[in-house]
Formats: structure tokens, C-alpha cells, sequence
């Protein structure tokens, strides 16, 4: 559970950490600040897509679904810095799909927490395909991480593209290159 005083004292000690004053006016409530913007961002930790994804809907056919450009924020769990970008989900369904904005609050929740993209691209995948059983899944993210782009190696600009593919998807190379269309 977020312990609210916790991050407060914790931003508190990085603050002085770095050699800053902690009670110049600029910096005074930074730390509760820090506190109430860290319960938002790393709500995902609370939150779980078992709800969000249990409510169904039946259909016949098994056409390729796809929500692409799914807009989102996380966290890269080594630098404590943002990464962002869009997520692209795919499936087949088998005999169910899921409420579209169920797909975006999916990814949301995977996102709003300490978090790597390539487990993020995973997760998405594994929720998708627990829920939904489809007989495939693909899901492409692409990021911009800003522990490359203002620290360290410096390279703005520099996309990370992740993928994962599940059943139909493993094999199928002409499916996927479908779904790298329709997502460009
Ligand atoms: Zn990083």
C-alpha cells in the first residue's frame, strides 16, 4: 500500500542528499508535492486488470481486433524517470472481445508503476490472453526513455520498439506483417 508519509520523508532526504536547503521557499512543499504526484503515477501498484478485463462481450467471428495508439506514461523502475509513448494491442478472438477503453485502462494500469517496457509489452500480453483466451495476441510498444535522452548516453530522439506475440502470432509471419500495417 502507498505509505504517504513515507515518500514524504524519503523526498525529503534526497532533497538535503543532493545539497539542497529544504526550507528555501521554492523547495518547501516539494516533498509533499512529490508524495501526492507518486500516489498518481504508481496508482498502478493498487489497482488490478483482473477487474477491468472480466467483463466480456460474446461473438461469432475471429477477426483480427486492434487497438492501436494506445497513449501512455510509466516509470523506468532503474533511473525513477519517465518513459513514454504509444501501445499497439492485436488479437484473435476466440468467442469474446473486450470493451475497447477496457484495453486502454489495461494498459494504464501495467503502466502506472516501477516498470520495464519490455515487461510492460509482456504484461499487456499476458492479461489479454488470461482473460480473453484468444488464439493469438501481438503487442508492439514504442518509447522514449528519458534516462537515454537527458542522462548518461544522450540520445534524444532514440525510440525503443518492443514486441511480444502469443499463439496465432508465433507462427504466423503474414499475420503480423497485417498488423504492422495497419498500426503505421
Ligand atoms: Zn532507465
Amino acid at each position: 500500500m502507498f505509505n504517504y508519509e513515507k515518500v514524504i520523508e524519503g523526498a525529503k532526504l534526497i532533497i538535503e542528499g543532493i545539497g539542497e536547503d529544504l526550507n528555501r521557499e521554492g523547495l518547501i512543499e516539494t516533498p509533499d508535492r512529490i508524495a501526492r504526484m507518486y500516489q498518481e503515477i504508481f496508482s498502478g501498484l493498487d489497482s488490478d486488470t483482473d477487474e477491468i478485463l472480466s467483463k466480456t462481450f460474446t461473438i461469432e467471428r475471429d477477426d483480427l481486433v486492434i487497438e492501436k495508439h494506445i497513449n501512455f506514461y510509466s516509470m523506468c523502475e532503474h533511473h525513477f524517470l519517465p518513459f513514454y509513448g504509444y501501445a499497439h494491442i492485436a488479437y484473435i478472438p476466440n468467442g469474446k472481445v473486450a470493451g475497447l477503453s477496457k484495453l486502454a485502462r489495461t494498459v494504464e494500469i501495467l503502466s502506472k508503476k516501477p516498470q520495464l517496457q519490455e515487461r510492460l509489452t509482456d504484461e499487456i500480453a499476458n492479461a489479454i490472453e488470461k482473460h480473453l483466451n484468444a488464439k493469438g495476441v501481438m503487442v508492439v510498444v514504442e518509447g522514449e526513455h528519458l534516462c537515454m535522452n537527458m542522462r548518461g548516453v544522450k540520445k534524444p530522439g532514440t525510440k525503443t520498439v518492443t514486441t511480444t506475440f502469443r499463439g496465432e502470432f508465433n507462427y504466423n509471419t503474414q499475420l503480423r506483417q497485417e498488423v504492422y500495417t495497419l498500426i503505421k
